[in-house]
């Protein structure tokens, strides 16, 4: 399979549509956003920057982020292709990514980009901090999200877009169906 960038705002299902999608095509998942809770929780010096930028809502710097992604992926199974859910966010991660893979004569694949309106977002998002307790899932912060992905991240489908890879696909109300159009999509792409 080749690899797949999961996009969307924050609660858009990217966590659990890259589940869906390994365990239907056994690919390798790489989630910025849970490398960085990990680091948290052993209480790393990386852990401990990326705690006060995500309890504000806010971004992690790019040159960091680029860093770790590619020592991450570096660490996957080569040939099997990797989802990467939260990665890029920005213009600058997106020519990093493109970049490091080209250097490792990879491609990068394509994207999905996941639309769902902010009223569901905002309910799933309140719904998860009672499930989960994530520290960034209260409703100011939730807002600063939405702020940042609006400002930073979104004017990357664009960029996509000009890449020839964006695949979008927008919520209806069902889980099911998107997940049935997301793999009729991936089926043509093995
Ligand atoms: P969801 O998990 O519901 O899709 P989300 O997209 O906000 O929501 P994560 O991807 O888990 O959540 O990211 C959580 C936080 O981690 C972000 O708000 C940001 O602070 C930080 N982060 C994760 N990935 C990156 C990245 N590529 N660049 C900069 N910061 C990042
Ligand atoms: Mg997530």
């Amino acid at each position: 399979m080749k690899n797949i960038i999961i996009f969307g705002a924050p609660g858009s299902g990217k966590g659990t549509y890259s589940d869906e999608i390994v365990s239907r095509y056994g690919m390798g998942h790489i989630s910025t956003g849970d490398v960085l809770r990990a680091e948290i929780k052993n209480g790393t010096e990386l852990g401990k920057l990326a705690k006060g930028l995500i309890d504000k809502g806010q971004l992690i710097p790019d040159d960091v982020m680029v860093n770790i992604l590619a020592k991450v992926y570096d660490e996957k199974v080569p040939g099997k292709g990797v989802i990467f859910d939260g990665f890029p966010r920005t213009i600058t991660q997106a020519e990093a990514l493109k970049n490091m893979l080209a250097d490792r004569h990879h491609e990068l694949g394509n994207m999905i980009e996941l639309i769902v309106d902010e009223e569901t977002l905002m309910s799933r998002l309140l719904n998860r901090a009672k499930e989960q307790g994530r520290a960034d899932d209260n409703e100011e912060t939730i807002k600063a999200r939405f702020q940042v992905y609006h400002n930073q991240t979104e004017p990357l489908a664009e960029w996509f877009e000009k890449e020839g890879i964006r695949h979008t696909f927008t919520w209806k109300g069902d889980k099911d169906t998107m997940l049935k159009e997301i793999f009729a999509f991936l089926d043509t792409q093995q």
